[in-house]
């Protein structure tokens, strides 16, 4: 048996999977209202016929022959990675039956419009009875697919490869020590005027602006495009082919903005990826985490900088004139505006990672059995009160206002956090490497640290766990120091500190 047999059977589930982000991009931008459910049908048909391919005798017989001891050592090194992450993937996947899969996945269609009701009316007891059966079937998974030390590390595994909940809570203790000190210390200084995002703002202005901000991060758009949606996403659609999505909120530029930015660093991850992976596992990102801290960078080191704002401030007062006579250091305070909110998609940059760590703690307790569902509420109230000093008014703004749960993702919220991060420790390495990229910012060339990314980070897609990705790029494992000092020292300016 040859690679390149291995490799043509895993092209023919990457161009199914190819088919199937096609039509979910459209479900989520262009498809009317009357398409969905029958839509939802196809998706369905063609994600079987994946699971199918990627379990079926043929894939066990490749995992096994190129395991073989004699074959797997006289691959080559990214072929060995190939194997390694085929052999992950198809033994995680043949780990539940398949029977089991199928009623996990009707509970949680029924857990997700149950969720929407019982959060429009505020009401967790309405939600609690389908919770409780998403998490008698997440912990018998978990079971299924075998866990070293806790079970909650069998879940992480699906989103943030070989990190486990160990390395997790280290993190958490020390971010939580520095950050919820700074925190308070923020919130007595006076607040920037963030009145001046909001105003009238032309759609087609705003994507225009969207639109220049993408090619000024050098977004390929021949390989690429920008669509309008309800939540904004990045999707891979094929080699050559990477859509961004985002949102217009006629009122105030920030959702657009920072959103497309968002995107646009997912984007360029995917776009960077070298080609001679393409169709392979190598070829994907190495972990949502990863991807994550590169959609964060451009977000916030990049987009909320004094020094990007330096080059693209004229190119906004261009497209809406109303900035004219507004000083571009007022409205760099006001995007770095620091409000606590109850709300974590409404977080900012300081913030956020507490309302990560609240829901890393609650799913770990829960699916260790620590904690009853029924006591979420309360739990959650005491903790964003502990971390933020501020108590929701009822379940809607609190428990109830993430949809993961409801879709049966326990073990994805780290991701969020370990995004932000990487994001830092990886910008710091950046900086050391590039000493004036300040200033190549601030003069437009935002090329160079694209190109540095893509050198140390994209080109290499998943060829290395994100654990050995971090060390190879800036010397250390992940050390949440240098997100504190980011944030420490940029704040700390904004607010006068
Ligand atoms: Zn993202």
């Amino acid at each position: 048996m040859e690679m390149k047999e291995f490799y043509d059977y895993e092209g023919e589930i990457s161009k199914l999977s190819n088919a199937v982000s096609l039509l979910e991009w459209d479900m989520r931008t262009k498809i009317p209202p009357k398409g969905v459910k029958d839509r939802a049908e196809v998706i369905g048909k063609l994600s079987r016929m994946i699971f199918e391919m990627s379990t079926a005798p043929k894939m066990a017989e490749f995992v096994e022959y190129f395991n073989r001891p004699r074959i797997y050592d006289s691959l080559s090194d990214v072929d060995r990675r190939e194997v390694d992450l085929a052999s992950k993937h198809y033994r995680r996947q043949k780990s539940i039956p398949p029977d089991k899969i199928e009623k996990f996945s009707i509970i949680c269609s029924k857990g997700e419009s149950i969720w929407q009701e019982a959060r429009a009316e505020s009401n967790f007891a309405k939600f609690q009875p389908v919770l409780e059966e998403i998490v008698e079937y997440l912990k018998e998974f978990t079971e299924l697919y075998g866990y070293e030390e806790n079970r909650y590390d069998a879940l992480l595994e699906g989103y943030e490869p070989s990190t486990t909940t160990n390395d997790i809570k280290k993190i958490v203790d020390g971010l939580k020590t520095d950050l919820v000190p700074f925190i308070k210390k923020i919130s007595q200084a006076k607040v920037p005027n963030d009145a001046i995002l909001n105003g009238n703002f032309d759609k087609s202005l705003q994507e225009k602006l969207s639109i220049e901000v993408l090619k000024a991060m050098t977004y390929d758009l021949d390989g690429g495009r920008l669509d309008e949606t309800a939540h904004p996403f990045t999707i891979g659609i094929g080699p050559g082919d990477v859509r961004v999505t985002t949102k217009y909120d006629p009122k105030n530029l920030k959702p657009s903005f920072f959103g497309t930015m968002h995107e646009g660093g997912h984007a360029l991850y995917e776009q960077g990826i070298s080609k001679e992976y393409r169709r392979t596992m190598v070829g994907t990102a190495a972990s949502m985490g990863i991807h994550e801290s590169q959609s964060r960078t451009w977000e916030n080191m990049i987009g909320r900088s004094r020094a990007f704002w330096k080059f693209f401030y004229p190119k906004l007062v261009e497209i809406f004139p109303q900035y004219a006579d507004i000083p571009v250091e007022d409205f760099y305070k006001a995007i770095n505006v620091v409000r606590p909110s109850l709300i974590r998609i409404e977080a900012d940059e300081v913030t956020y990672n507490l309302h990560i760590i609240l829901r890393f703690e609650i799913e770990e307790a829960i699916i260790n059995d620590r904690v009853k569902v029924a006591d979420l509420p309360e739990l959650w109230n005491s903790k964003i009160k502990e971390y933020l000093g501020m108590e929701p008014s009822n379940d809607a703004e609190g428990v109830l206002q993430d949809v993961h749960w409801a879709g049966g993702q326990m073990g994805y919220f780290p991701s969020y956090m370990l995004g932000n991060l990487y994001a830092a420790q990886f910008f710091a390495r950046a900086r050391k490497e590039i000493p004036d990229l300040d200033e190549r910012i601030a003069s437009g060339d935002l090329k160079t640290f694209r190109e540095w990314q893509r050198e140390k980070i994209h080109r290499h897609g998943s060829l290395y766990d994100p654990k050995d990705l971090v060390m190879k790029v800036t010397g250390e494992p992940l050390n949440h120091k240098y997100f504190m000092d980011y944030i420490t020292e940029k704040f700390s300016d904004v607010y006068g500190i």
